[in-house]
């Protein structure tokens, strides 16, 4: 049967936003503990302003070339953009400011770093640490392992504000099959939480993508990061 509803990205944001409401509903959670962050990776700047004027809030940018060209030509009103993905050290001081959290710290040593350069700038940079929580031998992130003892050295950073956990689990069929992951994320975030740092609160959860949200959301995320739901499959 033919859908009466045209399938546009108007129509996709509000489809996946009334999914995000009912799963949080679902899952006995108030509806202003979960938020959409769009992935506009390759999405040109009119298809993204498409999807503000639907009623996205928050952006997220995989590439440090890509968001210098689109941060601010959308940096308007109520509008948030977020790092998703890998940074390269040498490009962290081109993006201390730009962004309102960077999801994608993924060492120690990137840590330092942002660290440094927003020290350099005087600004204090909201991150969430990457943990490889499927263990892939070709994914970045901490291990799980890792994380909890290079904790001790990250908390003392002064600039470094760390607010959460962020993980793309291994790629699986079906969404319930990435379920242990989100557990499993939550899990070692209230594992940090009880290592009780004073400047370190396990607040965010960076988890769920288009195929996957609503299982998510179920297992305590707070950010999920959806692109292709939205835009459409992509091209490059
Ligand atoms: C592209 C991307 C997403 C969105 O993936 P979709 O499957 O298109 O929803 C989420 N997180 C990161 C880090 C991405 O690079």
């Amino acid at each position: 049967m033919e859908s009466l509803v045209r399938d546009t990205i108007e129509s996709r944001v509000h489809s996946v936003l009334a999914k995000i409401r009912s799963a949080t509903e679902k899952a006995g959670r108030p509806a202003v503990s979960v938020r959409l962050v769009a992935a506009t990776k390759t999405v040109a700047i009119p298809q993204i302003m498409e999807g503000v004027q639907a009623g996205l809030s928050i952006l997220g940018e995989n590439r440090v070339q890509e968001a210098l060209a689109k941060v601010p030509a959308l940096k308007q009103g109520l509008v948030q953009w977020h790092f998703i993905g890998q940074l390269q050290r040498r490009k962290v001081r081109s993006v201390i400011g730009l962004f309102d959290l960077i999801h994608s710290v993924d060492s120690l040593e990137l840590a330092r770093e942002i660290d440094r350069r927003a020290g350099d700038a005087g600004h204090r940079q909201d991150v969430l640490l990457e943990i490889n929580i499927g263990n892939e031998p070709t994914k970045a992130g901490f291990l799980p392992e890792q994380v909890r003892q290079a904790m001790p050295e990250m908390a003392c950073l002064s600039y470094v504000r760390i607010r959460g956990l962020m993980a793309i689990p291994p790629p699986t069929a079906d969404p319930d099959s990435a379920r242990p992951y989100f557990r499993k994320l939550n899990e070692l975030a209230r594992m940090i939480d009880a290592q009780h740092f004073p400047s370190v609160k396990m607040e965010e959860l960076s988890m769920g993508m288009s195929g996957d949200y609503e299982v998510a959301i179920e297992e305590g995320a707070t950010l999920v990061r959806v692109g292709t739901a939205i835009f459409g499959a992509r091209h490059v």
